[in-house]
């Protein structure tokens, strides 16, 4: 009888070690995912340039709005490009210069 009470202690303690023991763990395993607010945000939003197909950042690119659209572009060679061949006729088109 005072061995099956000393095993039930000897199981308490033994789990409640292996409680702790995990819980470090998983604690260990989420501390790099909530420390990771200097890490740039991940899925930046990306436009696609029309002319060359290069993923640009929005914020870093140059712009033309053509009627309602307005498109993102990697350099002014380019939007130029884009210009040209959207409105071959008149060169008159609507958009930011430089
Ligand atoms: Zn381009």
């Amino acid at each position: 009888m005072l061995r099956l009470v000393f095993f039930a202690i000897l199981l308490i303690f033994v789990a409640r070690a292996l409680r702790s023991l995990w819980g470090g763990i998983v604690e260990g395993l989420n501390q790099p995912a909530k420390g990771s607010g200097d890490v740039p945000a991940r899925g930046v939003h990306m436009v696609r340039d029309p002319v060359c197909g290069t993923f640009v950042v929005p914020e870093r690119a140059l712009s033309l709005t053509v009627g309602h659209e307005l498109l993102y572009f990697c350099s002014v060679a380019c939007r130029d490009a884009y210009r040209t061949r959207t409105a071959p006729r008149s060169d008159r088109v609507e958009g930011r210069t430089a």
